[in-house]
């Protein structure tokens, strides 16, 4: 019998598990069984005791409609831990679900969980003590950016420049990356919740009609804009009207909404250029080969890819499955721990 390392015998009776804490959707990737779940980053707590009492798709079905002696949260909203208390509840959820899907009862978990590049040591911490006190048994941190790019199939471990910018709800990240290492990045509070917010703005100004945040998010996903678009859409719109306090509904347009999120989607091209001026020109080379990858929920904004081509003079491309690179590149870290230890952030 070929002979085994003792981590391949407790790797049978382990459970290896990927997690993406993103802003707006927490995955769970199960090494072995892929992404097991899918589900918006949300808690709704009771306002009084502050437990949690729905959390996840349950807990997002209620925003905007909670009775007021609940409240609807996103304790990672900005990228960062701003209610420690819930992210552990949340993660010690996930946790949880994941383990009931497992056949045979299996000890704590080892755990990878993507963090924003931007967070600070004390939110990094905070991050590892919460899967530790949900019951993770080894916690590795790693960057949203380069478990993205991992995931997005990037050439992270060779000497060759790669970029990715990962927009999620709250952050938006870009790195340059070569040889394990983030060469440049930028972590920007500048992503799709910010282009929700110009909607409802856009549309209470020029209408005089407030709608909530839900009802903005549909609006950007089935008509929003970076670029002009081949056929423009329209689409209809409910809320509450401000003069007469009456529910009404109306039509907008792409091109209106486009307008409404121009100012946003230029900040984030900006800071693409910033991160691009930035990097070394042997870097610049490797890209004008290697394109740009854009992953996360916001590279499916239509035009976007067009609008950053145009401007960064490079080729800019969305990756498979852009909403599960993050979950998918901490599992393929789990799969080989020792050949990605590079990659992990240090918590001290
Ligand atoms: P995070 O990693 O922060 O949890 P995600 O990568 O899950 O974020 O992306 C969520 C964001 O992507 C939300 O703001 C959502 O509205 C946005 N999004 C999802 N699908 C689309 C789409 N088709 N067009 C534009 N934005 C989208
Ligand atoms: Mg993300």
């Amino acid at each position: 019998m070929a002979f085994r390392p003792l981590s391949w015998f407790l790797g049978l009776f382990s459970l290896d598990i990927g997690i993406d804490l993103g802003t707006a959707n927490t995955l769970v990737n199960v090494r072995g069984k892929g992404i097991v779940l899918n589900e918006p980053s949300w808690v709704v707590l009771d306002k009084k005791t502050k437990i949690p009492v729905k959390v996840g798709l349950q807990a997002k079905e209620m925003v905007g409609r909670t009775p007021a002696t609940h409240i609807a949260v996103r304790p990672l909203r900005d990228g960062v831990i701003s209610e420690y208390d819930v992210t552990k509840e949340m993660i010690s959820y996930f946790l949880s679900k994941a383990h009931q899907m497992s056949i045979v009862p299996l000890p704590q978990p080892r755990v990878v969980i993507g963090i924003p590049s931007g967070a600070t040591k004390v939110e990094k911490k905070a991050v590892y003590d919460a899967a530790h006190e949900a019951g993770a048994r080894e916690t590795y941190l790693i960057e949203e950016p380069m478990a993205a790019a991992l995931g997005a199939g990037l050439p992270v471990t060779e000497i060759i420049g790669s970029m990715m910018v990962d927009i999620g709800g709250g952050t938006t990240e870009v790195a340059v990356i070569s040889m394990f290492g983030v060469v440049v990045s930028r972590s920007l509070r500048v992503a799709g919740d910010e282009l929700d917010q110009d909607i409802i703005t856009y549309i209470r100004n020029k209408y005089n009609l407030l709608i909530g945040e839900r009802m903005a998010e549909q609006v950007k996903i089935t008509i929003g804009s970076a670029y002009p678009l081949p056929n423009e859409k329209t689409m209809n719109v409910r809320g509450r009207n401000l003069v007469t306090g009456l529910p009404e509904e109306l039509e907008v347009s792409s091109v209106e909404i486009r307008e409404a999120i121009s100012g946003s989607v230029q900040v984030i091209v900006d800071t693409v250029k910033d991160a691009l001026d930035e990097a070394p020109p042997e870097i610049v080379a490797d890209l004008i080969e290697n394109g740009v990858c854009l992953a996360g929920g916001g590279a499916l904004l239509l035009g976007l890819k067009e609008r950053l081509m145009d401007e960064v003079n490079l080729r800019v491309w969305v990756a498979e499955d852009p909403l599960t690179c993050v979950a998918r590149g901490a599992g393929m870290v789990l799969e080989d721990l020792d050949k990605f230890e590079n990659l992990l952030v240090d918590v001290d």
